[in-house]
């Protein structure tokens, strides 16, 4: 799948449109999301070009993943989440809801999330 550059995280990379940033710097940008599933939600994205984590996975040098997860664990720090625990989460394609083609990671916490599921799937 090739990169769109219309995605709604590609221009909230280029300041078309506002975000409430969390942290950034050269590589990667941290802000809240819009529609918060915890207490605590923020995503995470390189500002390299990539799709997914599939994508990411297969096309970034290693340096360049390992800093994106170095930061992942940063702004986890920042957000003061290390003692009570955070989830890490990234959908890859139809079956996960992917709903943004740009790679991201959702960092929820702030509360207890419960199963790993939402229990309507669970129920199934
Ligand atoms: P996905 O399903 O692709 O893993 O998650 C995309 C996430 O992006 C969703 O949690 C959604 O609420 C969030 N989102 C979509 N549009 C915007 C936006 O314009 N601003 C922010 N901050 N988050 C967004």
């Amino acid at each position: 799948m090739a990169y769109d550059q219309s995605n709604i995280f590609a221009k909230i990379l280029r300041g078309e449109i506002p975000c409430e940033e969390v942290y950034q710097d050269d590589s990667v940008l941290a802000f809240k999301d819009i529609a918060p599933a915890a207490r605590v939600h923020v995503l995470v994205i390189p500002k390299g070009e990539y799709v997914s984590l599939d994508d990411f996975a297969e096309k970034a040098g290693g340096e360049e993943v390992a800093i994106f997860f170095k930061r992942v664990r940063g702004v986890a720090y920042q957000l003061g989440l290390e003692k009570s625990g955070y989830r890490v989460i990234s959908n890859h394609g139809a079956d996960a809801s992917q709903m943004v083609p740009h790679f991201h990671v959702h960092i929820l916490g702030g509360e207890p999330l419960g199963g790993l599921l939402a229990r309507d799937r669970l129920e199934r």
